[in-house]
Parts: structure tokens; C-alpha cells; sequence
């Protein structure tokens, strides 16, 4: 089969929703989908049907609300369309109601003291702009998942909520130019997706990168990235075999994978799709990320999606490339081809600058993880402070514009936004800055501090959110002023210069940008999760956030907490591991590498005659005052992990796994990597930084 004919196949998308339900069902199904409308239950009782006859014609025996709860991963819970007939046997069945609402029994997911526990069961709702799809046997229903009291439980109804906000605020701005035809404004993303593939019996081995997803021991290997030969280079015959069946798999899915390439570091590759709807890219973000770890086992792999698997070598980001875009398909990141396009363009980049410098809290907030600190702040793309890239041509345009001051691009006179027609900006000459956390490359924003492993979901709940309060603000004033132009040219100009701190085009790695960014810019630099999660309490974040209805005040606080123990969970259970490996696999094969040694000098000595065996005897001392510190590190940090486990208060937990737990891990692992490098492959307890990187 073709690559289009079998694209889509297990998706109930338009097509099959043109091709099997009636005229009138299908015209309100739409009126849903494209414009958010209410759906009446005879509406949905249709189309269950026609997706149940649909799904079990395609092999499917159960259905599913498929949700994302606050553990970053999704969540199903199977139920079979079965339903017994008089006659004894069976007929395959599904209801509106089924289809619209389901009442998982939720106490187990994480809901920050959200829910009490006498109401346990939090409810999910069909989320009709996401089409249902089918995974295995199981037909799919991506929900929203919420508490009886309507609080938000997880990822997708803040994500609803934002790009309803920025819908709303985008609407009042477009209407100000006097646009009447656009009906709705929408986000869209596409995220690149990068990840590493190592050898799966290699992986089965090493108990750290089965229990955390990365590795927390290894000595660097001779070779690491330093050649850049494998970014972008030719691809290796069984990782084509694996990403030829991923392909396939999301395209089946519906899902429009479009790039891949090696990445920087070995064994490092990238996935990217075409971008579409922020709810729907998200969804298949999170769908991608399940189906690269299945089709990995399949071919003998396993696919790392941990934002640092190995240290010392390039870790793994998602850059998450967000536009808005109109009902119409008109992109309002796009510069336009008459003055007021112009103008209108420049207004919603202005929008995102304030947005970004207003709300750069928020927007790290969006991307911490414990995993992601390996990155962020490290030394790593991109550092812990948020700035803005724009590129040459457009920072040239808004420093005339602030300055009031000629441009060369418009004839070399003053521009009046509003008169004058901006030159297009051709996405290839906007250079690119590849340190930059919030670039924009030509018709989009790039924001490239999410995590490979975070779901997307919430960078983009705080960049609509964010947004949303800019154009609110925007379109405020210009609805209340008697001299548009002059109005909306003095909002641009002003954004600028009171913002334009944000913006920076230089190299983002460099120190001296630390610096000048945190002292003289008063940027944040946010370097820990801990720290990065406090913006979620900031009175002034909160207050933007529920007047846009994007979250409660109670949902806020609940994030924090269930993020924050979180970090300390995914920590603990990292220096669990490191405590075990240290003892059960490490020390003991050390011990056993001394007592060679130390049996060699024994023979040497027993037969006499003067052998020399200087060469054992200085590595068995260096080895075992190393096996010394080891077995003392071990035993700091498993007593640093009681002494968390002591602590009731999860702020004081958070901060001690960072001051206290985090420092011990390094010191053992610090120990352990020197006695790596000394003691013989042979006795080496589990495959090494070489073996996985250069292994496939
Ligand atoms: P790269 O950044 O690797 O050079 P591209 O810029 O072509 O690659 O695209 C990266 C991602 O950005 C892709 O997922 C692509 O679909 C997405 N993208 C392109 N245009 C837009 C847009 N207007 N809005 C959102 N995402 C976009
Ligand atoms: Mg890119």
C-alpha cells in the first residue's frame, strides 16, 4: 500500500466522518469541531455510532477515553463494546453518553489535594477537536480529564482554555482592522521531537537507565561528539529499519511525521511533524513519544526520551515552533503585502515580546522538570534565562520604529505603521540563532527549552496565556481611542522600548550573557526546578492566569505541589538507584578486579625470584582507596535519603533534593567514574558510555 492510501486508516477523521454520518450530523459535528460549538446528545449518539461501526470493522473490541493526566503520560482504561444479545451471543455497542463523559476511577493520579478522597472519581469529556483513533484493539477518545468540581486534573483542559483566551483576544484585534470573515484564531505547533537509540540488551542491563531513563554512572568513552560526524550524517541501516516502521505506525495514525535526522551527539536523532493545532500537535506529541518506545523494542532498541541520558554528551530537547494562524489560514506571524497587514503583523510580534518579558517566569515554569535542570542552567543549550531572537531584518525594523528614526528597507524614511509597506521577511534570511530559548524563525516563534521527555502541553498553555494578556491589553486601548493609527503606532513603538530588554542576538551559552542578562536586564535565571516552579504562586501570574480562565487559583497551587514532589520523586528515586548500583554492582566489582590483583601479587611473591609487581600493587592501593570513597559516598547519600524521607513538608523536601541529595549523587558518581576508567572491561558490571553510544 501507498503511503496516502493508508495514511490516516486508523483515524475517525474527516473523512470517514463526511462518508458515514448524515448531512445534518455531519454539519454540526463540523460546527463543533471548527467553532467550538455545543454538541447535543443526538448529535453525539450518532456519531458514537458510526465510530463504533467504524472502529470494530477495523479490528477494534474495546474503547477507551484516552486522557493526560498530571504524571506527564497518558492514561486509558479499556472497556469492550460487547454487550449480550437475547439470543446469546453478543452485539458491539457504544452510546453517546459513552462517548461524551466516562467516570475513571481516578484516585491514584495526581491531583495536588484537588479532589478529596471521599470523591475519588474525577470524570473525563470528550474532547470532539481531537479525532478518535485506534491504538492495538482499543478504539481511543482523546478526553479532558476533571474533578467533580470541574477543576482541571490535567494537561489538555488548561491547553482548551489558553487557545480559547488567545481565540478571544486575537478576535478583538483582528475586528479593530476591520477583518470580518475570520471566525476563529487558532495556536499552532510543531514540535521537533529528539531522542536517543541504544542497543535494547545493553539497556536491559543497566539498572539505572531501566528505573530512571538515564544514565548515573559512566566514564566518558575516548570518542563523544567532538568529530560532528554524526549531525545529520548517513543513517545506519537498523536505525532506518526503525525509523521507516515509526513512520509508518504515526502515519497510520494520522500523524504527520515528516523529518528525521541524526543529531549531535551519537546515537542522537530527531523526529519533527508538520505543525497543525496546538491540541491536536500536543496529543500527538504524547502519542509519538508511546509509539517510538514500542516500535524501538521491536526492533531490538530502546528509545531514551530523558532530557539528559548520558552526561558529557548533548542532551535531548523538544523545540516547540508555536504561530497563530486564522480560521481563514491566514498566519498572523507573517508580515503582509499591504501597510495594514504590515502594522497588524508587527502588533501581534509585539504582543509576544511583552508577553515573553512579562511572563518569562511562567514560560520557565512551563519546562521544569528534573530532568530538564540536566539542561537548563547547565552546560547546555539553551541556559536557564529567557531571551528573545528576532534576527537582523526585523530587529532593524522595531529600532527604527523605537527610535522614530529612519529604516533603509522603506525607502530609508521613517515608517508609519499603518502607510508603509514592510519588506517580506524571507524565513531563510532570518539567520539562525541556535542558542536562543525563544527565536524567531520567519512565520513562528521556536521556544526551545521543553524537554524532550515534558509534554508540550503546558509551554503552550503559558505562551497563549501570555499572549492573550498582551493582545487583551492591546486591544483595550485601541478600542477606546478616537485616532487608530496613531494609537496603534505608539502601542507598537512603546511595547518596544519598554521591552526590549527581552530581546537578545547574541550567544546565549556565553557567560558574560549570564551576567548581563541577571544584573543588568534584571532577567531571571532560574536554575532548578524548585526555583523555576515558584512563578506558579506569584500574585501577578495568578491574577493573569484566572482572569483569562486558563486556571484557578486552586489548580495553580496544585500544580506546583504535584510538580515540585514530583522533582523530589524522580531525584529519590535516581539516588535509590545510584545507593544499589553502588553496592550490589559497583563495589563488588572493584572488590573482585583488587583481589585479582592482589592474587597476582601473591603468585608473584610465592614463586620469588625477584618478579617485580609494582604495576599491581599501585592500582590495587589507587583502586581500593577509591573503592573507600565509594562505599563512604554510598553511604551519605542513603542516609541524605532517609533524611529526606523524614521531611513532611514538600517545599523543604524540594529544596533539600536539591541541596543535599543532588550534590551526594555527584561526589558517588564522581568516584565511581575514576574507579571505571581503572578497573578492566572484563569486570565492569554493566555496559559502558562506549557500548550504548557507538553500539547500534
Ligand atoms: P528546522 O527548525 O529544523 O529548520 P523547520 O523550521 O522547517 O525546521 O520546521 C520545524 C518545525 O516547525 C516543523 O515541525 C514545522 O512543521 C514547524 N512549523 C513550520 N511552520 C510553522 C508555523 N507557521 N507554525 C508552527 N509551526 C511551524
Ligand atoms: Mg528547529
Amino acid at each position: 500500500m501507498t503511503v496516502p492510501e493508508y495514511f490516516g486508516c486508523k483515524v475517525f477523521d474527516d473523512r470517514q466522518m463526511r462518508a458515514r454520518l448524515s448531512a445534518k450530523v455531519y454539519a454540526s459535528m463540523k460546527e463543533t469541531i471548527d467553532e467550538g460549538k455545543k454538541l447535543d446528545l443526538s448529535v453525539a449518539n450518532a456519531v458514537a455510532q458510526a465510530m463504533c461501526a467504524w472502529a470494530v470493522e477495523n479490528g477494534a473490541t474495546h474503547f477507551t477515553h484516552w486522557f493526560q493526566p498530571m504524571t506527564g503520560i497518558t492514561a486509558e482504561k479499556h472497556d469492550g463494546f460487547i454487550s449480550p444479545a437475547p439470543n446469546g451471543g453478543v452485539i458491539m455497542e457504544f452510546s453517546g453518553k459513552e462517548l461524551i463523559q466516562g467516570e475513571p476511577d481516578a484516585s491514584s493520579f495526581p491531583s495536588g489535594g484537588l479532589r478529596a478522597t471521599f470523591e475519588a472519581r474525577g470524570y473525563t469529556a470528550w474532547d470532539p477537536t481531537s479525532y478518535a483513533f485506534i491504538k492495538e484493539n482499543t478504539l481511543c477518545i482523546p478526553t479532558a480529564f476533571c474533578s467533580y468540581g470541574g477543576e482541571a486534573l490535567d494537561k489538555k483542559t488548561p491547553l482548551l482554555r489558553s487557545m480559547e483566551a488567545l481565540n478571544t483576544q486575537a478576535m478583538r484585534i483582528l475586528r479593530l482592522f476591520g477583518n470580518k470573515d475570520v471566525k476563529r484564531v487558532i495556536t499552532c505547533v510543531g514540535p521537533e521531537q529528539e531522542y536517543f537509540l541504544v542497543d535494547r540488551e545493553m539497556y536491559l542491563k543497566r539498572k539505572d537507565l531501566v528505573y530512571t531513563g538515564r544514565t548515573l554512572f559512566g566514564a566518558m568513552p575516548p570518542k563523544g561528539q567532538e568529530l560532528d560526524d554524526h549531525y545529520f550524517g548517513a543513517i545506519k541501516p537498523r536505525v532506518q529499519a526503525y525509523m521507516e516502521d515509526l513512520n509508518k505506525e504515526l502515519w497510520q495514525l494520522g500523524i504527520l511525521a515528516k523529518t528525521e535526522h541524526n543529531e549531535v551527539a551519537p546515537a542522537q536523532h530527531e523526529l519533527a511533524p508538520i505543525y497543525t493545532t496546538t491540541n491536536v500537535a500536543t496529543d500527538h506529541n504524547q502519542l509519538t513519544m508511546e509509539i517510538m518506545k514500542k516500535v524501538a523494542r521491536k526492533h531490538g532498541l530502546a528509545c531514551l526520551l530523558h532530557e539528559k541520558p548520558f552526561a558529557g554528551v548533548n542532551g535531548s530537547g523538544k523545540h516547540n515552533n508555536w504561530s497563530m494562524a486564522t480560521n481563514t489560514g491566514v498566519n498572523l506571524l507573517s508580515p503582509g503585502d499591504t501597510p495594514y497587514e504590515n502594522a497588524q503583523f508587527l502588533l501581534f510580534l509585539a504582543a509576544v515580546i511583552q508577553a515573553v518579558d512579562d511572563y518569562q517566569g511562567l514560560l520557565r515554569m512551563s519546562v521544569a522538570a528534573a530532568g530538564n535542570d540536566h539542561r537548563l542552567g547547565a552546560n547546555e543549550a539553551p541556559p536557564a534565562v529567557i531571551s528573545m531572537f528576532l534576527g537582523d531584518e526585523l530587529n532593524a525594523v522595531l529600532e527604527a520604529i523605537e527610535n522614530d528614526a529612519p529604516y533603509a528597507g522603506v525607502e530609508k524614511k521613517r515608517i508609519r505603521l499603518g502607510a508603509d509597506v514592510l519588506p517580506r521577511f524571507n524565513r531563510d534570511t532570518t539567520d539562525r540563532n541556535r542558542t536562543s530559548p525563544f527565536a524567531f524563525t520567519g512565520n513562528k516563534f521556536e521556544f526551545r527549552m521543553v524537554g524532550s521527555s515534558n509534554s508540550i502541553a503546558c509551554a503552550n498553555v503559558m505562551i497563549n496565556a501570555a499572549v492573550a494578556e498582551s493582545l487583551r491589553q492591546f486591544a483595550d486601548a485601541l478600542e477606546s481611542t478616537e485616532n487608530f493609527d496613531g494609537c496603534l503606532h505608539d502601542l507598537i513603538r512603546d511595547t518596544v522600548r519598554a521591552h526590549k530588554r527581552i530581546i537578545f542576538n547574541g550567544n546565549g551559552y556565553d557567560d558574560a550573557w549570564i551576567r548581563e542578562a541577571t544584573e543588568e536586564r534584571g532577567l531571571l535565571n532560574l536554575r532548578t526546578t524548585p526555583d523555576a516552579l515558584r512563578p506558579l504562586l506569584e500574585e501577578k501570574n495568578i491574577r493573569m492566569l484566572t482572569a483569562h480562565k486558563v486556571y484557578t487559583e486552586s489548580e495553580l497551587r496544585s500544580r506546583y505541589e504535584i510538580q515540585l514532589e514530583n522533582y523530589v520523586r524522580t531525584v529519590r528515586i535516581e539516588a535509590v538507584t545510584m545507593v544499589d548500583m553502588g553496592r550490589k554492582d559497583i563495589l563488588p566489582a572493584v572488590m573482585a578486579y583488587g583481589s585479582d590483583l592482589a592474587l597476582s601479587i601473591e603468585r608473584k611473591k610465592t614463586v620469588g625470584g625477584g618478579i617485580p609487581y609494582g604495576y599491581e600493587s599501585r592500582l590495587a592501593g589507587r583502586l581500593s582507596l577509591l573503592a573507600d570513597s565509594i562505599d563512604q559516598a554510598v553511604d551519605r547519600l542513603d542516609a541524605a535519603v532517609k533524611e529526606l524521607d523524614a521531611l513532611t513538608d514538600y517545599v523543604a523536601a524540594g529544596d533539600f533534593t536539591r541541596d543535599s541529595i543532588l550534590p551526594k549523587m555527584a561526589e558517588l558518581r564522581a568516584a565511581c567514574d575514576e574507579a571505571e576508567t581503572l578497573t578492566a572491561a572484563s569486570y565492569w558490571p554493566f555496559p559502558t558510555y562506549g557500548d550504548l553510544l557507538f553500539g547500534v
